[in-house]
C-alpha cells in the first residue's frame, strides 16, 4: 500500500509514519530525514540542499524527486510505503504518478494532517530531533529520559537549525504556498482524506488505523 502523509511541519505525520512502519512494515520515506544524511554525510547533493533547508526554502524538485526515484526501486518498497514529506509540490506530485505508473503502481491514499498554523510554533520551536535515527522529541510534551539524549539509540539531540523561530514562520509560508494546493491535486484523484492531528498522539494513530483498514 503506498500511503502519502501530507501536512505542514510539525503536525506529526513524521511521527506517525514512524509508528505505521513499526507496526505495518511499510518504509517511511522521508526527503527531510534522506537530505539531512545527506548533510552530514557532506555530499555534493547535501551542500546544495543545506542552504534551501537553512532558510526555510524547499530543496528544487528535481532534487528531491531524483532521491524517491531511487529510493522506490528498494525492494523493501515492493509491498508499499509511507511519503513522509514528499510530495511536496504538484511537479513533484505530478512526477511522482509518473514514476509509480512505470512500476505499474499508484498512490493509494493521501492523509491530510489538519493543524492551525497557531499550534504549529510552540510544537516546533520545542522539538529536539535526533539526528542519528530521526527520533523526535519535545521539551514539555515529550521529553527523553535523559535529557538531551536518544531514548531509542543513546545519540546527542539537537534542535534543527529550521526549527527555530524566524525559519518556522518561513516553513509555514512556503507550506501554505506551494504544499497546500498538493491537497487539491489528491482530493480531485478522491484520494484525499484528512484527520484532525491537534488530538493526541494514540488518537490519531487510532483514526489513520480505521483510514488505512477501511
Ligand atoms: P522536513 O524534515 O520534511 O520538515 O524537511 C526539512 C526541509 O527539507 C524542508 O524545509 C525543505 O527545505 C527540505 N525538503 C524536505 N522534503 C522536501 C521536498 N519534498 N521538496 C522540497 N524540499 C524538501
Amino acid at each position: 500500500m503506498i500511503l502519502v502523509f501530507l501536512g505542514p511541519p510539525g503536525s506529526g505525520k513524521g511521527t506517525q509514519a514512524k509508528k505505521v512502519t513499526a507496526e505495518r512494515g511499510w518504509p517511511q520515506l522521508s526527503t527531510g530525514d534522506m537530505l539531512r544524511s545527506a548533510i552530514a554525510n557532506g555530499t555534493k547533493l547535501g551542500l546544495e540542499a543545506k542552504s534551501f533547508m537553512d532558510r526555510g526554502a524547499l530543496v528544487p524538485d528535481a532534487v528531491v524527486i531524483g532521491l524517491i526515484a531511487e529510493r522506490v526501486l528498494s525492494p523493501d518498497c515492493k509491498a508499499g510505503f509511507i511519503l513522509d514529506g514528499f510530495p511536496r509540490t504538484i511537479p513533484q506530485a505530478e512526477a511522482l504518478d509518473l514514476m509509480l505508473a512505470e512500476l505499474s503502481q499508484k498512490v493509494f491514499m493521501t492523509v491530510l494532517f489538519d493543524i492551525p498554523d497557531s499550534e504549529l510554533v510552540s510544537r516546533l520551536s520545542g522539538r529536539r530531533t535526533c539526528l542519528k535515527c530521526g527520533a523526535m522529541y519535545h521539551v514539555v510534551a515529550a521529553s527523553p529520559k535523559v535529557e538531551g539524549i536518544c531514548d531509542a539509540c543513546g545519540a546527542g539531540l539537537v534542535q534543527r537549525d529550521d526549527d527555530k523561530e524566524d525559519v518556522i514562520l518561513k516553513r509555514l509560508a512556503v507550506y501554505h504556498a506551494q504544499t497546500a494546493p498538493v491537497a487539491g491535486y489528491y482530493d480531485s484523484q478522491r484520494k484525499l482524506r484528512k484527520l484532525d492531528a491537534r488530538l493526541p498522539q494514540t488518537e490519531v494513530l487510532g483514526h489513520l488505523k480505521s483510514l488505512i483498514s477501511n
